[in-house]
């Protein structure tokens, strides 16, 4: 099974063109779909899980196609939406069991099965019996995966999962989902580098609608080595720096600013060499400074 888009096109009434020709294949796995806000990741997830309707394009998945036939996608989709809203008086246990019975799930036996293996896997079965209004925010996320879950989806989508989540429960929500990427389509879209770079086997980076990179993070992260340069500089020499080179990004490292250059050879003797990572990929990718030879090599045919 396998997620294809193909030439997807999106423009708002107001005139925004959420997506412009986006075009991807995305297998079983973890996914990450990378880009800043207003990039469009959204809009993709929203058309993918049949929310809405694109302009232009066609996406498959598997042999179902998703724009036309929308009963067959929504039979084996799970969708964890941005704003997730749960009814803070009902415990888990109710809840799932209400969402399973709109799945579909009718007969009583099947459907507390399911529940409870749900729950288990999404490790709050110890707390079915609490109201979701105490959870916190990584276990309301965490009860959204189970909902979603519901039905056993071939492909699951999750869109902004981690924002606002601690780094532990980040952590636990990430694990979970890295077991699902085992045997389903699990694509998450974020604007959180670390959540692509720790989990996804294959990633796209998005921006303005448009698909500025497409592959592995490890090999887009190994195309840069060699070419990302480090250097201190004054906040004065900012202006300059940026006028004649390729500035990816600059930190800020106990009070100085440390400038980030990509460029094939070492663009001044103030600068080391330093091992790329995948944030920098992502402002090269954003600051189109991937054209050419330094561009990871384009990683499936179309
Ligand atoms: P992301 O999820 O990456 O933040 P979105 O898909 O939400 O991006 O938004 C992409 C662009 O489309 C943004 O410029 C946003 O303001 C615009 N947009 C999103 N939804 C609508 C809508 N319903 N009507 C008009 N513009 C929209």
């Amino acid at each position: 099974m396998e997620l294809q888009i193909r030439r997807l096109s999106k423009r708002y009434a107001n005139g925004v063109q959420a997506l412009d020709d986006v075009s991807l294949t995305i297998p079983v796995g973890m996914y990450g779909l990378l880009g800043p806000n207003g990039a469009g990741k959204s809009t993709l997830m929203r058309t993918l899980a049949t929310l809405q309707e694109p302009d232009a394009g066609s996406i498959a998945l598997g042999g179902i196609d998703v724009v036309r036939d929308k009963d067959a996608v929504r039979r084996t989709l799970g969708y964890l939406p941005q704003e997730f809203g749960v009814y803070p008086r009902v415990t888990a246990l109710a809840l799932l069991d209400h969402f399973a019975v709109l799945k579909g799930i009718v007969h009583a036996g099947e459907r507390r099965d399911a529940v409870e293996a749900l729950l288990r896997q999404v490790n709050l079965w110890e707390v079915r019996r609490q109201k979701l209004g105490g959870f916190s925010g990584g276990m309301r996320q965490r009860f959204g995966v189970a909902v979603a879950l519901l039905g056993d989806p071939r492909l699951l989508i999750v869109d902004e999962p981690t924002a606002g989540l601690d780094p532990a429960e980040r952590v636990r929500f990430l694990n979970l989902l890295a077991a699902l990427g085992e045997r389903s389509v699990v694509l998450l879209s974020t604007h959180i580098v670390e959540d692509v770079s720790e989990l996804c086997t294959r990633m796209a980076i998005i921006a303005k609608g448009r698909i500025r990179l497409e592959g592995e993070p490890l090999s887009a992260v190994a195309a840069l080595r060699g070419r990302v340069w480090r250097a201190v500089v004054g906040r004065d020499a900012l202006p300059a720096l940026e006028r004649s080179h390729a500035v990816l990004a600059t930190t800020l490292l106990g009070g100085r600013t440390v400038a980030h250059v990509h460029a094939a050879s070492r663009p001044g003797p103030e600068f080391e060499s330093v091992e790329p990572d995948l944030k920098d990929v992502y402002f090269a990718a954003m600051g189109g400074h991937l054209d050419g030879e330094a561009a990871p090599a384009p990683a499936t045919a179309a």
